[in-house]
């Protein structure tokens, strides 16, 4: 019988996991079928209730119930709990489990270009959900320096307070971040600047970046943020958010189906729905 996998998020109709994971599925000839739900907050725990009661094999969870399906789940692994949230839940014999594979997706995509962590002086741009998940899977990797530069610094400063992974870190301003970027070897950008109606702009100055370092943006629409396209003009390698959505969609493929998917396939995929060259 064909099993049910879904994405549960508000608004969901611009999700590119449907028509990633159903590629998937097919290229694999495994039975199953991706739909995407608009759930409303108030309606979730119903639809939990319901995707359980009919045997989903799992799904994902997007923007706005990441943090808020925990209390509706049977289960949370470790790395989830401590960072409160979660964007997989595999249906394991009847209990649903909570899994955050963003923090993880984001790691084997740099890894791609930077295979050691623990060797890296890193800065965090933004302090908000999607940073929560990288911060503290960084964090157990024990980078030798791993600091957080937030526009609230109270809020990069409780993020680092709540991570349960020991790491040398500092909250800093915007500011003070452009001021010592030539310190970093990796530079990670997780707030909304670079996306529209931001797309002009960029969180803080690279005047003073080394040609050496890696710069990241999680963003993928567009491929190439202002942020990014300053740093390659400053000679750094960079990488955009493709590869972490990629990664985390990969990571949950294999939770549910024991299969750790073609990435070049599933990036390419991505980078049509985006009217981007596949390469
Ligand atoms: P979020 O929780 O709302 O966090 C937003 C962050 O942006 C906060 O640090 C916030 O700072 C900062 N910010 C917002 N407006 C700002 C401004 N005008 N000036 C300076 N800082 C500003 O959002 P999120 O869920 O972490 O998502 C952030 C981005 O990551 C989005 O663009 C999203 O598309 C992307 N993302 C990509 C992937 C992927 O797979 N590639 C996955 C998840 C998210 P304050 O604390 O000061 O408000």
């Amino acid at each position: 019988m064909k099993k049910l996998y879904a994405v549960l998020g508000d608004p969901i109709g611009h999700s590119m996991s449907p028509v990633m994971l159903n590629d998937l599925f097919s290229f694999y000839q495994i039975d199953a079928h991706y739909l995407p739900f608009q759930v409303k907050a108030e309606d979730l725990g119903s639809a939990v209730k319901g995707l359980k009661a009919i045997g989903a094999g799992g799904f994902n969870v997007t923007i706005p119930h990441k943090s808020n399906i925990i209390p509706f789940l049977d289960g949370v692994d470790e790395l989830a709990a401590s960072i409160g949230a979660v964007n997989t839940v595999v249906n394991e014999d009847g209990s649903l489990i909570g899994y955050n594979t963003d923090g993880p997706g984001f790691l084997k995509g740099i890894n791609t270009i930077v295979p050691r962590v623990s060797e890296q002086r890193i800065l965090l741009i933004g302090a908000g959900g999607a940073a929560r998940a990288i911060y503290f899977t960084m964090a157990k990797e024990k980078p030798i320096v791993l600091d957080i530069a937030n526009r609230t610094l109270e809020t990069a400063a409780k993020l680092i307070e709540d991570c349960p992974y020991d790491s040398l870190s500092r909250a800093l301003s915007l500011n003070e971040a452009s001021e010592n970027i030539g310190e970093y070897d990796l530079i990670i950008q997780t707030t909304m600047i670079g996306m529209s109606p931001k797309m002009a702009e960029q969180p803080i100055n690279l005047g003073n970046l080394r040609k050496q370092s890696i710069v990241c943006d999680i963003i993928y629409n567009p491929l190439e943020t202002q942020f990014l396209h300053a740093a390659a003009l400053d000679g750094a390698r960079i990488q955009n958010g493709v590869d972490m959505f990629v990664y985390q969609g990969a990571l949950a493929f294999e939770k549910w189906t024991g299969i750790f998917p073609d990435v070049q396939r599933m990036r390419n995929n991505v980078l049509v729905q985006l009217g981007g060259n596949p390469c």
